[in-house]
């Protein structure tokens, strides 16, 4: 729903994956993951696969660790597929003033949803057509009551 890795507001799906670089004897791990919009999940994909299909084998451990983190990253690839495109005009959800006293009606609900264990995604997704507001403006509310109490 929002994008952990550039913060846009677009459906979202839990991608890992790893680069991994052979230098002889030593080699560097890098790993990356969350809940990725198409955008990012490409783009890391992109890199990470690329760096290690030309980076990858060049070391004794490498040799064998290289077609495993390539298959990790691909296997990552096809699961997360099916994800929608981010849509035109996806932007940061902001917590705009109007938004907030939108949702203010709603708070005692949205809290009850999620001390019932709701998960914040699905009650967002639910609250949001209701307050007309969009559905990570509901996440960024809930986050900025969980941050008051605390
Ligand atoms: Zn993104």
């Amino acid at each position: 729903m929002i994008c952990q890795a550039c913060g846009i507001e677009a459906p979202t799906k839990k991608v890992f994956f790893v680069q991994h670089i052979g230098a002889v004897v030593m080699f560097f791990h890098k790993r990356i993951g969350g809940m990725f919009c198409r955008d990012c999940m490409r783009k890391y994909f992109n890199e990470y696969t690329l760096k290690t299909l030309f980076l990858g084998w060049w070391g004794v451990i490498s040799v064998f660790a290289t077609p495993v983190v390539l298959l990790i990253n691909i296997v990552n690839r096809l699961r997360a597929g099916s994800l929608a495109p981010v849509p035109p005009g996806a932007k940061v959800p902001v917590l705009t003033d109007e938004a907030v006293n939108r949702l203010h009606p709603l708070t005692s609900e949205l809290v009850d949803h999620l001390n019932k264990g709701k998960s914040l995604f699905e009650v967002a997704a639910d609250m949001a057509p209701r307050a007309g507001v969009t559905p990570g403006q509901v996440v960024r509310y809930a986050q900025a009551l969980v941050a008051q109490k605390t």
